[in-house]
């Protein structure tokens, strides 16, 4: 799988930009899905998208018009030359998407959990040249998504992609799903010719932030943007917060820049050199205080043990954690971000520290498994 370009259903298309893929959430009627449509041949979009069967977390809110909206996506293409796309969640609607030759199939975050209904699925469109997306799952399980990726690859499908919606959290966030970008980008090492579009009006749930996550998503090479537009989004049937016009779309893409990508002019590339060099000095320096703080832990591990006292004392670490959130308030970083990289730091001594591992000599230097969450939670500040 590693060695099958994806690409090429995305290079097809030949287009001077990142892909749109625009439409209402809910084909709702269709005048609807035709005005909206007729709207959007005049901006950046090639796609055309629209829910025909609605996954709605709660019974009793409005779960899509069903087969009868299918002719309308079939009018959308024949009148505007726009392709079409919808979410499918089982074999009926897979069967329904290829006979009224809807271009793209995706495949929803709620179905993606799912490692039954995925195989339903992938076996109902079993060899298809059909383009199909699959949506990350709603919790932050790459294993999940790229099984559903698979489970398509084994059915013979070669046009295939990646679509990042974020991931459900509990946590108050900002956001309606978290973007956790880190997990589509380990999904891009993965299968680096998968093309992947990001949906920020469903990592959003309101219209405001939606310029700024498709610039991030650019900003990290993402392949497209999926972004749900209506004529009148206050009134839309699902998702009415999130939804923006056709004008505001192409104000966004106007706005929006893609990055080069990489840096060619001889200054910067003398700077960014310069840069790399003090960045790389700064973290050489990082992983000699975090040995030698793990040294200072092991110390008081020592003093603990000859005093038979336990490791952790809760008001203990409690006041570390005040202090560093203070001392991060200070240097402007983000209260998140310091707690990630200092709980990591705190469980890393832990380890240390319990009797069945005792002073077993692992060093901070060459531990990955303290390393990678504190690179990871520097690069994504
Ligand atoms: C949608 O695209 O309208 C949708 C329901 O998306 P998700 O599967 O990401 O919730
Ligand atoms: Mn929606």
């Amino acid at each position: 799988m590693e060695k099958t370009d994806f690409s090429t259903w995305l290079k097809k298309m030949n287009l001077s930009h990142p892909l749109v893929i625009a439409g209402p959430c809910s084909a709702e009627t269709e005048e609807q899905v035709l005005t909206i449509a007729h709207q959007l041949k005049e901006t950046d979009t090639t796609v055309f998208r629209a829910g025909i069967w609605k996954p709605r977390t709660r019974p009793g809110n409005f779960e899509g018009n069903g087969a009868v909206a299918l002719p309308w996506l079939t009018r959308v293409k024949q009148e505007t030359g726009l392709l079409t796309t919808a979410e499918i969640a089982n074999a009926q609607h897979a069967k329904l998407a290829m006979e009224f030759d809807i271009d793209i199939i995706w495949i929803g975050a709620r179905t993606t959990v799912n490692p039954f209904a995925v195989q339903e699925i992938a076996d109902a469109l079993q060899g298809t040249d059909k383009i199909v997306l699959i949506k990350n799952p709603v919790n932050p399980d790459l294993s999940l998504w790229m099984g559903a990726i698979e489970r398509m690859f084994k059915s013979g499908i070669k046009n295939l992609g990646a679509i990042h919606r974020g991931f459900s959290t509990f946590k108050n966030s900002k956001y309606r799903n978290n973007p956790q970008w880190q997990i589509p980008i380990d999904l891009q090492q993965k299968y680096p010719t998968l093309p992947i579009i990001c949906d920020p009006s469903h990592i959003c749930g309101e219209r405001e932030g939606i310029f700024d996550v498709c610039q991030t998503a650019l900003d990290l090479k993402f392949d497209g943007l999926m972004i749900e537009t209506h004529y009148d989004p206050d009134n839309a049937w699902s998702d009415a917060r999130q939804q923006i016009t056709p004008q505001r779309l192409a104000e966004i893409t106007k706005a929006l820049r893609v990055r080069k990508d990489r840096v060619e002019e001889a200054d910067s590339l003398r700077k960014l050199k310069t840069l790399r060099k003090e960045v790389n000095q700064l973290d050489k320096q990082l992983i000699e205080i975090l040995g030698q703080r793990m040294e200072v832990v092991e110390g008081i591990g020592r003093v603990k043990r000859e005093g038979n006292v336990a490791i952790l004392q809760r008001t203990q670490w409690g006041k570390v954690m005040q202090r560093v959130v203070d001392q991060a308030n200070a240097h402007g970083l983000s209260e998140e971000f310091i707690e990630k990289v200092f709980k990591s730091i705190h469980q890393e001594s832990i380890d240390h520290l319990t009797p069945f591992r005792g002073t077993c000599g692992i060093t901070i230097k060459n531990n990955p498994v303290i390393l990678f969450p504190i690179f990871v939670a520097i690069w994504q500040i």
